[in-house]
């Protein structure tokens, strides 16, 4: 008699897109997009402005839906899941956003607290009486970013670079699996782009976030990707491991 065969699964692609087309009017700004991003993999989302980066990042968690094509993420067929779904995926996806989208007002420690409200379904008002479990967190998920000694300031008084530290503090405490990053270093100089991508390198890692994270420059993508993946004008050019690359190896993109 046989004995039973074993065989050890394959960890799931988190990130399926097949065949993905996103057009507004007559302009096809996604073109047929096939893409797998594996657990934990930090993919670089690489091309000039317009090429479609962000447009196809937003596919990912059902911002914009798709004219054609299928976008699986986290087992949820996005471009055919009711709003209730997609609500629910993108308690599981963070974003963070090149604009960072803090509320000025607000102390670090209370923007980091608001990351948790899709998880725990509270109260939009009221973040100033969350319990202390919560205000531990969310001081931990400060320190993390290393900003501990900022969790009373004022959030609009930050540089930049400190202003996405909280931001992406803020993603930890919404606990995600997935990580969607747009431009989230476009808007500081080269060394605070350095720090801030070091920063969500290593964060990512730990957590064992899957991440797709769109940049336009090459030198930033050729460091810290895992893999680079091109667009051109909505239409995918390149999908390679990073290593070894150059910026000969990118030249398609441009
Ligand atoms: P990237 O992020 O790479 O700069 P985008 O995804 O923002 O590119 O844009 C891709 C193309 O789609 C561009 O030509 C842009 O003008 C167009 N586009 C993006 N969003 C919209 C929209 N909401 N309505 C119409 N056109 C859009
Ligand atoms: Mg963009």
């Amino acid at each position: 008699m046989q004995g039973l065969t074993v065989t050890p699964e394959e960890p799931a692609d988190v990130i399926a897109v097949r065949g993905l087309t996103r057009r507004f009017g007559d302009l096809v700004a996604v073109d047929d997009v096939s893409l797998s991003v594996a657990p934990g993999e930090f993919v670089v989302l690489l091309g000039l402005s317009g090429s479609g980066k962000s447009t196809l990042l937003r596919c990912l968690n059902g911002l914009h839906p798709v004219s054609a094509g299928e976008v699986e993420v986290l087992g949820t067929r996005v471009h055919a899941a009711p709003e209730a779904e997609l609500r629910r995926l993108r308690t599981q996806v963070g974003f963070v956003f090149q604009a960072f989208n803090l509320v000025g007002r607000l102390s670090c420690v209370e923007n980091v607290l608001t990351g948790a409200l899709g998880r725990l379904r509270l109260p939009r008002y009221g973040v100033r009486s969350y319990g202390q479990n919560l205000r531990r967190e969310a001081l931990a998920c400060l320190d993390r970013v290393g900003l501990a000694d900022r969790a009373f300031q004022r959030a609009g008084t930050l540089s930049g670079g400190q202003q996405q530290r909280v931001a992406i503090a803020r993603t930890l405490m919404q606990r995600p699996r997935v990580l969607l990053a747009d431009e989230p270093v476009a808007s500081l100089d080269p060394e605070n782009a350095g720090s801030v991508m070091d920063l969500l390198v290593r964060v990512c890692a730990e957590e064992g976030l899957t991440v797709v994270c769109t940049l336009h420059q090459v030198d930033l993508a050729l460091g810290w990707a895992h893999r680079l993946v091109g667009l051109n004008q909505g239409r995918k050019v390149l999908d390679r491991p990073a290593a070894g690359m150059d910026r000969a190896d990118v030249m398609d993109v441009y």
